[in-house]
């Protein structure tokens, strides 16, 4: 146990605004070595990440090295190698009226954050925001999800050994609650809507920014025009990844009755080319977070089969091994259980509707979703779906991985949440975009805005503004 766990958030906090305050964590030489300091532990105790990772989630260590640590190691080189020049100060154009004069605007650091991570992806989504936040020159108090516990524990050891301007503090509900009275700069808090609530308002008490990256249903329109058998692979890899407990995992499938029915086999035979006949025997299948989740999502698919749900593949579920079996589900209807909240498990509804103007009906009608997916070859309907509708993000042909390109920014819009980052879009959510002015006092072009407002200067005023 670090000295930082036992300690009283607010002594954290304060050490780390001294450290903001004295200034250290401004040059861009300390910022790098800060990255290099994340990178050297990334890779040097990769086998550590994986083993708790595979406690945490049963996840296989190819997985982890894919989907968490890999993903973070591309997002610190790319940050790595573009960070002088997205801190450049930025010239900006000077309207006539303004002549003779300079703007720019310079990006400096906020301070103290806070960031809030979930135990889904608990290495990479407690990380990913620090990456922003140590690029962009602040200091960051991290807060690993206890429902992760190995994980959290391998953070809070090896994070302060490496990284300097970072502490970790472990713990449940009530460290969260502890932390979230502690005033901040900026809080990253990725996690459910609930929680979400609660972690506004306690950043409202101090007016602190926040980004919120929460989740929700993210639909996925399958037409009849693509090659749906490539199409299900992707969707059965993406759906199955972390065994579906990924905010930007196709929640559910919306299709036209004939292709619904022609993805039946298809996504079967994609489960079982991935984790073979007896998933609960593949070393590359997870397991739930807990007990509980297992058993809210055997429960799930038991309602949505009690409502009318057909199970084409899977339906099995071993709540003491934490096991739920890669699920697909047919002719479910729109009211059914399993369309009533955020999946977040290994349980694909496919959902017959009309057309796509149902389809878009369908998603409009629904909080806004992290992502939205589409595996067709028209074009139009490509447009439509990105005109007509709202969402975090947008794949086409390819889940997920709109949400791990270090180019990309990445976030939700209403209910999937607020603000974004990644790569650069970090480095600017987590700095203040100051605006520098600098006009010569001479010549004194503004003599004439100064009253009083007689003819000429009246006139005057009129002409420039
Ligand atoms: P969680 O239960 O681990 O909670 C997240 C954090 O909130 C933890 O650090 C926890 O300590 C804290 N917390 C929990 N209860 C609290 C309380 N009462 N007061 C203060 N803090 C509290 O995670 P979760 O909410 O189960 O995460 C799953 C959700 O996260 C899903 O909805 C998923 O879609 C979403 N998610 C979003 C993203 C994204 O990037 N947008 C990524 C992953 C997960």
């Amino acid at each position: 146990m670090t000295i930082s766990e036992t300690e009283p958030a607010a002594v954290v906090v304060r050490r780390l605004r001294d450290q903001f305050d004295s200034g250290v964590t401004k040059p861009l030489s300390w910022r790098l070595a800060q990255l290099d300091g994340l990178s050297a532990m990334l890779r040097g105790h990769a086998r550590d990440l994986e083993e708790a990772l595979a406690a945490d989630l049963g996840k296989s260590p190819t997985e982890s090295r894919l989907t968490e640590t890999g993903v973070l190691l591309e997002e610190i080189r790319h940050t790595r190698t573009h960070l002088r020049s997205w801190l450049a100060p930025r010239r900006v154009s000077v309207p006539w009226q303004y002549q003779p004069a300079r703007a720019s605007v310079v990006l400096e650091p906020l301070g103290v954050m806070l960031v809030m991570a979930p135990w889904n992806y608990p290495v990479f989504l407690l990380l990913g925001p620090l990456v922003g936040a140590l690029a962009a020159g602040n200091t960051a108090v991290l807060k690993p999800s206890e429902l992760a516990p190995r994980t959290a524990e391998v953070l809070a050891r090896l994070v302060p050994r490496y990284v300097d301007g970072v502490e970790v503090l472990t713990g449940g509900v009530e460290r969260s609650t502890e932390l979230l009275r502690e005033r901040y700069d900026h809080i990253v808090y990725t996690g459910g809507g609930r929680v979400a609530r609660i972690v506004m308002t306690a950043a409202a008490q101090h007016l602190t920014p926040v980004t919120l990256e929460l989740g929700g249903k993210s639909p996925a329109w399958v037409d009849g025009t693509t090659d749906l058998q490539a199409a299900a692979r992707r969707i059965a890899w993406s759906k199955l990844v972390n065994a579906g407990q990924t905010c930007v995992a196709p929640d559910y499938l919306l299709a036209p009755p004939d292709v619904a029915r022609a993805l039946e086999p298809l996504l079967s035979r994609a489960v079982t080319r991935m984790y073979g006949s007896d998933p609960a025997r593949s070393a590359d299948y997870g397991r739930m977070v807990s007990t509980e989740h297992a058993a809210r999502l055997e429960r799930l698919v038991a309602d949505s089969v009690a409502a009318g749900a057909r199970v084409v593949v899977g339906g099995e579920a071993d709540v003491a091994e934490r096991y739920v079996a890669p699920t697909v589900l047919a002719d479910v209807a729109p009211d059914s259980p399993v369309m009533a909240e955020e999946i977040f498990g290994p349980v694909l509804p496919i959902v017959p509707v009309a057309d796509l103007d149902a389809a878009i009906r369908l998603v409009r009608a629904g909080e806004k979703p992290l992502a939205l997916y589409a595996f067709t070859t028209d074009s139009g309907a490509r447009e439509r779906l990105l005109r007509e509708t709202s969402s975090g993000g947008v794949g086409f042909d390819m889940p997920l991985v709109q949400a791990s390109m270090p180019t990309l920014p990445f976030g939700g819009v209403g209910g999937s949440g607020m603000g974004s980052y990644h790569g650069e879009a970090s480095v600017r959510a987590f700095s203040n975009a100051k605006p520098v002015v600098r006009k010569p006092l001479l010549p004194d072009t503004f003599a004439a805005i100064r009253p009083p407002f007689t003819g000429l200067r009246r006139a005057l005023v009129r002409r420039l503004f």
